[in-house]
């Protein structure tokens, strides 16, 4: 087909008619979307999205965790625009530009003491992968480590650090990751802290305690091959907002200084404010070897991603280009001049609006709107922390028996919820509120609302 300028912008029906003919939907089943009619999003304003056919939706997701201020906030709008006006992209590579730098000057100064290093990218995944490789490399490099052939990486159970092969290679989702087992790199997986299934006989108590302990045995027995230790620090988010006991993440960080081993904190969900600190290692004291950021980076407005490290870190890249040194990584639109501004614009925001507090408040509001279901039949567990909340939703609540997978529970409440004008997303059968950070009361309440409800709806059915 031919277009010119002034071919007609299509019908809604031609839209929808190609979106099932042209576009392949990520993490969506094809077939079942086919039949589901979901809306088309044409625009957004504050925390709604309208689509094609006008109808309105309050964002719960926050565009998929990102999100932060609302949509079409005036602030980051001028700064893209007025970015626009200098330049939309230039290249990092032996270059560098205005907005990237103030970007990794600014992050330097909120980021936890010692990240002295920028490396962007465009996406948690790639900035995930490239933490791996800064890793990977930096032993080989090291003075006193030359020898080391280190490339084992420590995980925790149940983790998800994005969908490059690095990412799913140090990921543990058996949904997501499963399929491509024989393409993945050698990992080691700690049991996750936050578990909702406990070993037999184990109370919660015991079995933190055995969360802890495996930390340091593990590294005792593999600690001379690891390479880094990986995770997301206090909740592992796509594996069903799993919430970490309190001291787990110093703990962890306490053990990988001990045994000379890197950490990589994976910020890209629970960075710029999400669990009510700025960075969620903050609220631990730790400072990681590498931090990984994206999400959230440019309050979802565009994709950019940062890896901070160390100058202990950087360190050992440096050298005469024949040294061989050098990281040869990078992407075409590293460091991005446009979403560089979006960034430097939304931090400004966090600061002048208190958006912090604001997350504090929000967070008690959805907990106290939430213990409705405490002790609803089918509700096992509301995990929330922060602006993080998983409802995870199982058939018998007594033996923790979930739902039967292709009866799509999850999925069914999303759908009551998106007729009662709500996005939701769930994970599995965990129904999972994101709200962008900034929205107001009247809306948490409204979505705490229609998930009630909607859980409410699909679990009577049982
Ligand atoms: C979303 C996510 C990623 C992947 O980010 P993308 O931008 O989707 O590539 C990595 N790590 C964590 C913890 C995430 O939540």
């Amino acid at each position: 087909m031919l277009y010119s300028s002034s071919s007609p912008v299509p019908s809604t029906a031609q839209l929808r008619q190609w979106d099932l003919d042209h576009v392949w939907h990520p993490f969506t089943p094809m077939q079942a979307y086919a039949r589901e009619q979901a809306p088309v999003i044409a625009s957004g304003q504050g925390f709604h999205l309208t689509d094609i056919d006008g109808r309105h939706y309050l964002d719960g997701i926050s565009s998929l965790w990102c999100n932060v201020h609302g949509h079409r906030v005036p602030e980051i709008d001028q700064a893209i625009r007025d970015q626009l006006d200098q330049i939309a992209h230039t290249t990092l590579l032996g270059l560098s530009s205005v907005s990237s730098i103030q970007l990794a000057r600014r992050l330097v100064d909120v980021a936890p003491a010692g990240l002295n290093r920028v490396f962007y990218s465009d996406s948690g995944s790639t900035a995930v992968e490239a933490a791996l490789k800064i890793a990977f490399q930096y032993h080989r490099q090291h003075a006193s480590r030359r020898s080391d052939q280190r490339k084992l990486f420590l995980t925790i159970g149940g983790g998800y650090h994005g969908d490059t092969v690095g990412g799913v290679s140090v990921g543990s989702i058996e949904l997501f990751h499963h399929v491509y087992g024989p393409l993945l790199f050698q990992t080691l997986a700690l049991p996750s802290p936050g578990a909702l299934h406990l070993p037999a006989g184990m109370t919660r108590h015991d079995y933190q305690q055995f969360c802890f302990a495996e930390v340091e045995r593990v590294l005792q027995a593999h600690g001379q091959q690891v390479a880094a230790v990986i995770m997301e620090p206090l909740v592992q988010g796509a594996c069903g907002i799993l919430v970490h006991p309190p001291g787990y993440l110093r703990h962890v960080r306490e053990l990988t200084r001990h045994y000379g081993i890197p950490l990589i904190a994976d910020e890209v969900a629970v960075g710029f404010g999400r669990t009510g600190t700025l960075f969620a290692c903050e609220q631990e004291q730790v400072t990681p070897d590498l931090l990984c950021l994206a999400k959230g980076l440019t309050a979802g407005y565009l994709p950019l991603a940062a890896t901070l490290a160390t100058d202990d870190i950087y360190a050992e890249f440096l050298g005469e280009p024949g040294a061989g040194r050098t990281f040869f990584h990078g992407h075409t639109f590293t460091g991005n001049p446009l979403g560089c501004a979006a960034a430097l614009a939304s931090l400004e925001l966090i600061e002048r609006n208190r958006l912090l507090t604001t997350v504090q408040a929000n967070s008690a509001r959805l907990a106290d709107r939430l213990s409705v279901l405490q002790d609803h039949p089918h509700v096992a567990e509301i995990r929330l922390k922060g602006m993080m909340v998983g409802i995870e939703l199982v058939q018998d609540r007594d033996g923790l028996k979930p739902f039967p997978a292709e009866r799509r529970t999850g999925h069914l409440v999303t759908l009551a919820a998106r007729r009662q004008g709500v996005i939701i997303r769930p994970l599995g059968d965990v129904i999972v509120l994101m709200p962008a950070l900034a929205m107001p009361e009247a809306l948490i309440d409204q979505l705490c609302d229609v998930a009630i409800s909607a859980i409410n709806e699909v679990t009577a059915q049982v």
